[in-house]
């Protein structure tokens, strides 16, 4: 029998006033469903905020240092139950385990990370006009915040927002994506493990609309951290900012790639394959766009189509599986429709392009990997996300055309250049218009010690990640003692 699950608030596990549940199923196998869960509205996020706002006050009183042990005790935690978490990713959005087990890394970083930081939630102090005075600063938390997470690091982007928030001494509610309600299950019992009070942290499962949106609305909601797609993210800010709250969006991108004449085609191709194919294209930072001379293009796209074709599709623990499926029926549709349109506007189609059926892959979201090339900047694949397997070559003449380009592009999250000429390297670092860029390096590569975002529709507000990530959570004061 399929086990049900329930809302997290106040340290308890509830229904929902509504009384209705919603299914998450196994992208690989349909049939499979891995648990019901709450189909909550208005009144259970307005439950988790009372929750919150009860929990505020001891919380916030709790030396800071000592808030951050909660993160110690969830390392171990990770440690512990790493490949048990692994598997609940790659069963959950059919991830392959190897990506499955580095976004558990991922996330185990980012908490050795935050952990310390706790201990660093500096002010500062400058001279005074007056002898007399001290002047200085202090953080301060902003008090009850929401917390909306997508589903392609369903494990990572949920716990390394909520900790930053925590131990800047907020308490938090939480809408994980609904395709992931299992692993944010999981998610508040590792919390909970780690000794983090009850109503500090509060889960509400649920429609974005819905529950995201009763977040977003709420006038005692004083911030929203969201990653998603942009339009969400750009209608859910124009609320939370309306309202005087502040808004963290991370969103979609487009992100180019451009390999110069003078590169090591080889590496840039292993390099493209990692950040453009695995995990299905399902990273916000993959390589979708990449820009070649038309000297080498013939080379690069002979070379990028045999190695996606050595790539292998199939559910996500099987051996050597590189891509598993993707997350859900929307996912695949969104493929095939950029498929097509694609076709009908004249790019031609190097590898791919279909759904993947043998094997039993029927049962399940798998696509093949795919390769666009005499793809031109009018045609919708140039410009629009498909957040799948899906790569576009552009043929230019000259590096300030690959340039011109890679910048020809709403979005502005992460792109990188493959050359051995350092000027034209440091150049491109400079002008590229990127929240985070690469040199002879895969655009999804990132460390957690450093502060994450876009430029454009990408991003809005403070970065995530690295120290800057305790900006977006506190706010200063300003202190005059005369003593
Ligand atoms: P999504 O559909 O925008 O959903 C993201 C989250 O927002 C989910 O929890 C979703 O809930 C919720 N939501 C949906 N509609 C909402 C609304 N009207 N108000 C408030 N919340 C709402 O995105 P996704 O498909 O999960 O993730 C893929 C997108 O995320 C891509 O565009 C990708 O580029 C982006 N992304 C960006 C980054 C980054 O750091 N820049 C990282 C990862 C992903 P439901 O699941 O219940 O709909």
């Amino acid at each position: 029998m399929t086990e049900t699950y329930y809302n997290y608030i106040n340290g308890e596990w509830v229904a929902s006033a509504t009384g209705e549940l919603y299914k998450s199923i196994n992208p690989a196998d349909t049939e499979e469903v891995l648990g019901l869960f709450q189909q909550s509205n208005e009144d259970d996020v307005e439950l988790a905020i009372a929750a919150s706002e009860s929990a505020f006050g001891e919380w916030t009183d709790t030396p800071a240092p000592k808030r951050g042990n909660v993160l110690f005790k969830l390392i171990q935690l990770l440690e512990e139950q790493k490949e048990e978490l692994a598997e609940l990713i790659t069963k959950e959005v059919g991830k392959s385990l190897r990506e499955a087990r580095g976004e558990v890394n991922k996330t185990i970083e980012a908490m050795k990370q935050f952990s310390g930081e706790a201990t660093r939630l500096n002010g500062e102090t400058a001279p005074s006009q007056n002898n007399n005075i001290l002047g200085y600063t202090i953080r301060e938390p902003l008090g009850v915040v929401g917390v909306i997470a997508p589903y392609n690091f369903p494990l990572g982007i949920g716990i390394w927002k909520i900790a930053p928030a925590i131990i800047a001494g907020n308490t938090v509610v939480f809408k994980p994506a609904s395709n992931t309600s299992l692993i944010s299950v999981k998610i508040m019992e590792l919390f909970e493990q780690a000794g983090v009070p009850a109503g500090v942290i509060n889960m509400v499962t649920g429609p974005g609309s819905a529950v995201g949106g009763a977040i977003g609305n709420h006038p005692k909601i004083q911030a929203v951290s969201f990653t998603g797609s942009t339009d969400v993210g750009l209608a859910l800010g124009k609320a939370v900012t309306a309202r005087g709250a502040k808004m963290q969006a991370e969103m979609g991108g487009k992100n180019p790639a451009i390999i110069l004449e003078d590169a090591d085609i080889d590496q840039a191709i292993e390099s493209i394959v990692i950040s453009g194919f695995l995990d299905n294209g399902q990273r916000c930072t993959g390589t979708s766009r990449l820009i070649v001379p038309r000297t080498i293009a013939k080379e690069v796209t002979e070379k990028l189509v045999k190695r996606a074709e050595r790539l292998v599709v199939g559910e996500g623990f099987g051996e050597n599986v590189d891509s598993g499926p993707v997350v859900d029926q929307n996912q695949l549709n969104t493929y095939l429709h950029y498929v097509d349109i694609s076709l009908k506007e004249g790019a031609k189609l190097e590898s791919g392009g279909k759904r993947l059926t043998d094997n039993g892959m029927d049962k399940g979201y798998f696509v093949a990997p795919t390769v666009f090339s005499n793809v031109t900047k009018d045609m919708t694949i140039f410009h629009e996300e498909i957040f799948g397997p899906v790569i576009a070559i552009i043929e230019v003449d000259t590096y300030e055309e690959a340039l011109e380009l890679a910048n020809d592009s709403e979005f502005g999250l992460s792109s990188t250049i493959y050359t051995n000429d350092l000027k034209k390297a440091f150049h491109f670092v400079r002008k590229i218009e990127s929240g985070v860029t690469h040199v002879n390096m895969p655009s999804t590569y990132f460390e957690n010690q450093f502060p994450f975002g876009g430029k454009k529709a990408s991003s809005m507000g403070p970065r995530e990640q690295g120290s800057t990530a305790l900006d977006f959570w506190t706010d200063y004061k300003t202190v005059y003692i005369n003593p």
